[in-house]
């Protein structure tokens, strides 16, 4: 039998995004209420400024850049104060968002770009000349790049400078109307269960779904005008989108931005705001529970910090809360989910742990084993998940879609695990190709498309292995090379700088190059990679 969430179901009202944020009759904090915080200016707007220069900007695309509903815009930045103006303000004109990782390559950025049909493209000072090349190759107007930040760039609009001053024309700008369930809020990148990276379809209704489920599990510990967040995971993921940028917001909870992770700015930034809560992925709970640096600060403000994106720990848990005092519990999603699926509740961080928590509200989830059954409660199985916050479908890809939906409504999150008798969610293994380096997605079809193509290597699977001392799983390659090519150590490491110098950062073969004869293949020609994660992991045990 599938299971319910343990808690009460929630109305989930019928209106977009904007208006959930900035049109709400109940909110608890006044239009004056400190909300986002520049972690580097210590510049701060408040909501009712939040509110009013994100319509600014909705405004400004519409009369000023001819904005119409669904335009896509693209956004290639680093995190910043202006990122969720950005955000409301091409959701009020009706406009989609596709952020990317602005560690991408040029090859990277230009697949996404072309794959999702951007109109535009919101950037940064110190990204802009790659994105100069990628809007040439995809035929985007160097007018239709929009400059966020502090940094001007002569010949270039800047987003605070994009609004109309015509009076009547603001008042006579409408706003369009959403069709709720169907219209395109978010398009995120995600390779899901096999293949290249996808657009994943989020709705304003997945949207709003989530954050008002999120409310109801993290939000009743969290209160405005007490609580801060520290937000430095990256916007352009969906952790950091929906969870930092929009759900918190909509709590009332104080946002200082970081642009990126750097572990003694974060201890800084936790003292000089008393940070109460925060976002976090394993590998920073690990620098947390580790590093000296981390000793000269007093993070003694911190409630609780929640770890997702990746699995955490037991033994990086106790080593944080032993050295610092600091709990740590965990979420679980995926963005094809919205993210949040599971959260761990507060008082059940000790006695829980390994755990993901309960489902959120007005979702069911069942287990199901390798031949599509479901499985007896208790055992493990993969994890299938319905509810508001499932994603439509990948973006243009309908055989993807079908291969991840069931007709029923079923999501297939490729994720295995089990539930034990309180109704907890554990999640133990992974049954789809995906590869997660530090909470980043590390396809491995990608991977092996571009190795592939050097002219020493035959054949190629990727699979990830994990990493104790990083607290994260690492790309590793086996390869069998081309006829009259030696296994040697020399064309290893020519092979992973080949990659190293082809993809982001984070995709990198940190995991080391295998030679092998054969790569292990089904009668159909699919890579067995179980067979490959199980010699990886033997030879881990080895290493
Ligand atoms: P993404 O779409 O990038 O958010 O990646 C989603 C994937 O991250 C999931 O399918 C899981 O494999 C993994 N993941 C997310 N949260 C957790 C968690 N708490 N424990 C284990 N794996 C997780």
């Amino acid at each position: 039998m599938p299971v319910e969430s343990t808690y009460a179901p929630i109305e989930i009202p019928d209106v977009d995004i904007y208006t959930l944020m900035f049109d709400r009759p109940n909110k608890d904090f006044s239009d004056d209420h400190v909300m986002l915080v520049d972690a580097k200016t210590s510049r701060q707007l408040t909501y009712g400024e939040c509110a009013a220069r994100s319509k600014e900007l909705g405004i400004g695309l519409k009369t000023l850049w001819g904005w119409r509903k669904g335009d896509v815009m693209a956004v290639f930045t680093f995190n910043n104060v202006e990122s969720p103006l950005l955000a409301w303000g091409v959701l009020w004109a009706g406009g989609i968002l596709s952020p990317a990782n602005p560690g991408y390559t040029l090859d990277e950025f230009v697949y996404q770009l072309k794959n999702c049909e951007a109109k535009a493209i919101t950037t940064q000072a110190e990204c802009l000349p790659l994105v100069r090349e990628a809007a040439k190759k995809v035929g985007i107007p160097e007018s239709r790049i929009l400059i966020l930040g502090d940094t001007k760039v002569p010949g270039f609009q800047q987003l605070s400078e994009l609004k109309n001053m015509s009076h009547r024309e603001v008042k006579l700008t409408k706003r369009p109307k959403f069709d709720t369930s169907k219209d395109l809020a978010f398009l995120v990148y995600s390779s899901g269960t096999t293949g290249l990276p996808k657009g994943v379809m989020l709705s304003h209704r997945n949207i709003v779904a989530n954050i008002l489920q999120g409310a109801v599990a993290e939000g009743r510990k969290l209160k405005a005008g007490e609580d801060s967040i520290l937000g430095f995971l990256p916007f352009f993921h969906i952790y950091g989108l929906t969870c930092i940028m929009h759900a918190s917001f909509y709590l009332g909870i104080r946002l200082v931005i970081m642009e990126r992770f750097d572990l003694e700015r974060f201890c800084q930034l936790v003292e000089k705001w008393k940070i109460t809560f925060v976002y976090v992925v394993p590998p920073v709970i690990l620098g947390l529970a580790k590093s000296p640096v981390v000793s000269k600060y007093d993070l003694s403000s911190v409630k609780m910090m929640n770890s997702g994106a990746a699995p955490l720990t037991s033994e990086i848990q106790e080593a944080i809360y032993k050295r610092l005092g600091i709990k740590t519990k965990q979420g679980y999603g995926l963005s094809e989910t919205s993210p949040t699926t599971h959260a761990q509740r507060w008082e059940d961080w000790k006695d829980k742990i390994g755990s993901v928590g309960p489902l959120l509200p007005n979702m069911t989830a069942k287990y199901v084993g390798e031949d599509g059954l479901e499985v007896a409660a208790g055992q493990t199985g993969e994890l299938w998940l319905k509810g508001p916050n499932i994603m439509m479908g990948y973006w243009k890809n309908a055989e993807a879609t079908a291969n991840c939906m069931t007709e029923d409504g079923y999501f297939k999150t490729g994720d295995v695990g089990h539930q034990d008798k309180d109704g907890d969610f554990y999640i133990t293994d992974r049954v789809k190709e995906l590869i997660k380096y530090k909470g980043f997605q590390v396809p491995p079809a990608e991977l092996e498309g571009k190795i592939a193509s050097h002219p020493k290597v035959d054949d190629v699977a990727v699979t990830g292995v994990w990493e104790d001392a990083q607290q994260t799983e690492v790309p590793r390659a086996y390869i069998v090379l081309a006829a009259g090519n030696q296994p040697t150590p020399e064309v290893a490491q020519e092979i992973i700088e080949f990659v190293a110098k082809n993809v982001a950062q984070h995709k990198r073969l940190r995991g080391g190059v295998k030679f092998v004869d054969v790569i292990p293949k089904s009668a159909s020609g699919k890579i067995l990679r179980r067979v490959l994660r199980d010699q990886a992991k033997a030879e881990k045990k080895k290493e």
